[in-house]
């Protein structure tokens, strides 16, 4: 079977959920026995979103190879249990980067280099690159932005075209839009939806699947109005209601239909559902025995999508614990060491996340310390854990003015430190130590026995580093180093043994966590933040009276 191609658009407003929309359509055509990736093209002009500040764009999410690439690739690696690559995440910067790197290579031999052909011709080669692979039934493509926005023309265009390069039948085409209430008239409208189609056809694209966001159910006359003047017919106007959490989105879009008319329109060859365990896990996360709360501390708490893989395996991590985790957002700016306590006062568990950047940092030396005397479960991730090694070093081995040099670069006492082979770079963009590398874990540690075996491999995004020129003091001391990079005998975890879970890990495990494989060090995490609950009266039971219905 020749690879086939689902490219979605949005129209109406932004923010409608396209992302989850494409996701939990590929996890029906998984559950089908299918194999299937997701892209994204996105229309702005920088590289990758590596540069861009958490407010501007929330969190940068990493793949094994590397990529800075946007957070919906995390959101296709949850609901698919999948890996992606930088061929997942396209921007018009990386498309314009590459044919000008062609253009003074004199590739287009002395041609006048222009949107169309050549523009159009290099987003077309993006997509084909991952069907061509061999390894894929299905491409979804989700197209950024929002039709009718100058920058999304050329990759409605190169779409347009790829329809007819790949085969008509090959291909299919869905598009999102919002289908508003309107209180005082009392009804919802389809006017929009009506006109993102128009502008959508007058670029040469017309819908096959329309999926209606709304805030409540369409009925019959809705859905023949949206048919009828949009030119699909009454089976491929798909209702996509607010669901109480976005894993429940794939179960809601297979009782609409989504996925049949999918697999009808490209003739797909599918087996029975397999989705069993997906269901079991809405359930937990719909319907759980209890409730904890553990404390978020960070510098974008403002802007949660700045936490998002970091949000998301709480949840996964909360299903197997049978618990609802509930995130107090702490702004480390506004935690001194005075008020450590009352900030932090109830919470069974403490994350201090990752950042860039000096701003906050007292604040979460007090958060480490507040977790570290009151035995509170602790886990740093990145910059977090590079603060409970500062607040270590201060607090417990004497060298008050222990720092990172990210923050103080004269310190005294450097014990985190820029890596050497960082040290002469200049250009920001891509020249993190970024991606997979391997850690050894030290036996009988908290790490070895949430991960239960000795050698994982996990995605990283930083430029410091525990200096290994004084890490000895904090052995000394009485930190012990659990996880290390066996090819630069780098510190990957660190430890406390007599406190009741304390770990701090120099990568990023939120962004391997998934629905199918909930990451171990996050579910070992909650575990003890339940048991410290449990025993100082935080936990909270959710008795649920009737079992609350899930859509199957
Ligand atoms: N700013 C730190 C570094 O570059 C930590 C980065 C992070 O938390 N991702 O090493």
């Amino acid at each position: 079977m020749s690879t086939k191609y689902i490219f979605v658009t949005g129209g109406v407003a932004s923010s409608l959920g396209k992302g989850i929309i494409c996701a939990s359509l590929g996890r029906l055509l998984v559950a089908q026995g299918l194999k299937v990736t997701i892209q994204k093209l996105d229309p702005y002009i920088n590289v990758d979103p590596g540069t861009m500040n958490p407010y501007e764009h929330g969190e940068v999410y990493v793949t094994d190879d590397g990529a800075e690439t946007d957070l919906d690739l995390g959101h296709y690696e949850r609901f698919l249990d999948i890996q992606t690559s930088q061929t997942n995440n396209v921007t018009t910067g990386r498309i314009y980067y590459d044919v000008i790197t062609k253009e003074r290579q004199g590739a287009y031999l002395g041609k006048t280099v222009q949107v169309i052909p050549h523009i159009t011709d290099e987003i077309q080669s993006h997509v084909l690159e991952l069907g061509n692979s061999g390894e894929y039934d299905i491409v979804i493509v989700e197209i950024g932005g929002t039709v009718g926005d100058i920058e999304s023309l050329p990759y409605i265009e190169a779409v347009r075209q790829l329809r007819y390069n790949v085969g008509r039948k090959n291909t299919l085409s869905i598009h999102l839009t919002l289908v508003p209430y309107l209180a005082a008239a009392g009804e919802l409208k389809t006017k929009p939806t009506q006109h993102s189609v128009k502008t959508l056809s007058e670029s040469g694209l017309q819908p096959d699947i329309i999926v209606c966001r709304s805030e409540r159910e369409l009925d019959n006359s809705i859905r023949n109005k949206v048919a009828r003047f949009c030119n699909v017919d009454l089976e491929d106007v798909i209702a996509s209601l607010d669901a109480k959490s976005i894993y429940e989105v794939p179960l809601l879009m297979k009782e609409e239909g989504l996925d049949k008319r999918v697999i009808e329109k490209l003739d797909l060859e599918t087996k029975e559902y397999n989705l069993d365990n997906w269901i079991g896990f809405v359930e937990a996360v719909c319907d759980p025995s209890g409730e904890i709360e553990v404390a978020l501390v960070g510098k974008y708490v403002e802007h949660h999508d700045s936490y998002k893989s970091i949000v998301e395996a709480f949840i996964h991590a909360g299903a197997v614990n049978d618990c609802k985790v509930k995130v107090r957002w702490v702004q480390s700016d506004d935690i001194t060491k005075e008020n450590a306590a009352s900030k932090l006062e109830g919470v069974s568990g403490v994350l201090v996340a990752p950042g860039f950047g000096g701003r906050g940092i007292e604040g979460k030396l007090s958060a480490v310390e507040y977790a570290r005397v009151n035995g509170v479960p602790f886990f740093g991730i990145c910059l977090g854990m590079q603060c409970a090694v500062i607040e270590y070093a201060r607090n417990v081995c004497g060298w008050k003015e222990a720092n990172s040099t990210e923050f103080q670069s004269d310190s005294e006492y450097p014990i985190i430190d820029i890596m050497p082979d960082q040290k002469d770079i200049e250009n920001m963009g891509g020249t993190m130590r970024l991606g997979k590398y391997a850690c050894q874990l030290q036996e009988g540690s908290y790490s070895h026995l949430a991960y239960g075996e000795k050698l994982v491999y996990e995605r990283h995004r930083h430029r410091y580093e525990v200096n290994n020129n004084l890490r000895y003091k904090l052995v000394e001391g009485g930190l012990s180093l659990v996880g290390m990079n066996p090819e630069r005998d780098l510190v990957e975890i660190v430890e406390i043994p007599e406190h009741p879970w304390f770990v701090g890990v120099q990568f990023h495990p939120e962004l391997k966590s998934t629905v199918n494989n909930p990451q171990p060090l996050f579910v070992d995490f909650v575990k003890a933040s339940l048991k410290h609950a449990k025993s100082t009266d935080q936990y909270k039971p959710l008795k649920s009276t009737a079992k609350k219905k899930v859509a199957k």
